[in-house]
């Protein structure tokens, strides 16, 4: 693995000024007759701490890592939002919630003053991909909006609360088989674009029988200062809970580590059958997370409410062609650089409702960029989050406020009358990129975005399965 290469120039605040730094052996670039199948993982609920390539000790994820060794590791990497529908048209627009207008689960695009930002999937689908998606969760149902653009949308979802009545979620095993029926029957020719998202990790966390156990009390549980801070204690909401067992924290956090090794080992079946087919080497892939989880800490359980930082540290693992070999970046990245990215790596120019950056160059380098703050959204309440370096900016209201969350990650020490500088320059950030968001962008070529649906008003079974999912109190 090579070094960690680290650029901290804080708070400038030029979004153009970028220089490029170079992470070992250039990887090759794709040629325009030759665009690259690409495959989009999203694991619900992932913190970057419990994987393994971020430095976790628990054996979670050996795909992600061998994606990582062969390709590039964003160590510092944020969530605009920590609600799962918005993530991802965060993910598939490339625009921050104050743009795409996607608020809540269930929840559409909107768009600004008439106009809609177009998905990744309605690009590719007009540059000739083939799209399918599969999907896990009840957040991300057909009627979500999120199948636009995509041909193929298999939102067909089992049980795992309700006998098979409702379906609220899939588990990785079905997904990655839905994944290998598709992409075994499609015919040759066309590139494809791939979006498998995983929900195993969210909560409850009930891993299937024959790797629920596989971390209970291996000695590698978490052990640091923050899930042992005094007064607070296990207590974790109705809806989690795991009914006839232990109910002590270490026992939840191994059975959260349990449903993310499912979902790595659905990765690894899908890498499995692409490699098999002598499809790997030539796919570019992504894993990432829609948002992260507490484990405790801010006196909450097993939910990801808010805007603190465990809940919008997630990871970003870049592989193939186009993508540096073998390094980690602390170059800051964000979900909604991850669509205009990998258009960049298919050789196609995103379009201009895409507000995030691309992260690598045109020869295979990491680009870094200086303005190193992120805009976090957050629907309910409604409040954003400024990410710095170190500092995290909480508002508009007391008693978050500003802290430091690498050396104090409970944010107990409001920093508010002592770092006015910094303080001024992330309110200004925060205003100027939500500011930016809710302007209309120039028309381009791109294709005219799928018209959205109005969200329908939640059924009396949509807020049951919603609730059983922690959505709905
Ligand atoms: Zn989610």
């Amino acid at each position: 693995m090579a070094g960690v290469l680290r650029c901290y120039p804080v708070f400038a605040m030029c979004l153009l000024c970028v220089m490029t730094c170079g992470i070992q052996a250039r990887a090759g670039q794709p040629s325009a007759a030759a665009q690259p199948n690409i495959l989009l993982v999203t694991i619900d609920t992932l913190r970057a701490d419990h994987v393994g390539c971020y430095g976790y000790k628990r054996a979670t994820t050996p795909a992600i890592d061998r994606i990582a060794a062969q390709g590039t590791v964003f160590t510092r990497a944020f969530s605009n939002t920590p609600w799962t529908t918005p993530s991802h048209f965060c993910f598939m627009t490339g625009a921050l919630v104050s743009r795409h207008g996607s608020r809540d689960n269930l929840h559409n695009r909107t768009g600004v003053q008439g106009r809609v930002p177009v998905m990744i999937s309605e690009v590719l689908r007009q540059a000739g991909y083939e799209t399918a998606a599969f999907v896990s969760g009840y957040p991300l149902l057909r009627r979500s909006g999120l199948a636009a653009g995509f041909d193929f949308y298999d939102d067909d979802m089992q049980d795992k609360l309700f006998g098979g009545t409702w379906k609220v979620e899939r588990r990785a095993p079905d997904t990655a088989a839905a994944f290998t029926r598709w992409w075994q029957a499609r015919g040759a020719g066309k590139p494809w674009f791939a979006w498998v998202h995983l929900y195993d990790p969210h909560g409850p966390y009930t891993p299937l029988p024959g790797c629920a156990d596989m971390f209970v009390d291996d000695g590698l549980g978490p052990q640091d200062a923050v899930l042992d801070a005094p007064g607070t204690g296990p207590r974790p909401p109705e809806w989690t809970k795991i009914a006839g067992e232990r109910q002590d924290r270490q026992f939840y956090i191994s059975r959260y580590d349990a449903e993310i090794r499912m979902a790595d080992d659905a990765l690894r079946d899908i890498a499995g059958l692409l490699e098999k087919a002598g499809a790997l080497g030539s796919a570019i892939i992504v894993v990432s997370a829609d948002h992260g989880e507490y484990l405790g800490e801010h006196g909450r359980w097993f939910v990801h409410d808010d805007l603190y930082s465990q809940s919008l540290m997630i990871p970003l693992v870049f592989g193939g062609p186009g993508v540096p070999r073998g390094g980690k970046t602390d170059s800051f990245a964000e979900s909604i650089d991850v669509a205009p990215t990998l258009l960049a790596l298919a050789g196609i120019e995103p379009p201009a409702s895409m507000m995030g950056k691309k992260l690598f160059s045109e020869e295979g380098t990491v680009l870094m960029h200086t303005a190193e703050l992120v805009l976090s959204e957050s629907p309910r309440p409604s409040r954003c989050s400024v990410m710095g370096p170190s500092l995290q900016l909480i508002g508009p209201q007391p008693p978050a406020g500003l802290h430091d969350y690498r050396s104090d990650p409970l944010g107990r020490s409001d920093l508010v009358g002592s770092r006015a500088h910094e303080l001024k320059t992330m309110r200004q950030f925060a205003a100027d990129a939500i500011t930016r968001a809710r302007t209309p962008w120039p028309a381009d070529g791109a294709p005219p975005a799928a018209q959205p649906r109005p969200s329908a008003p939640l059924s009396g079974k949509d807020r049951d399965a919603l609730k059983s999912l922690g959505y709905v109190q």
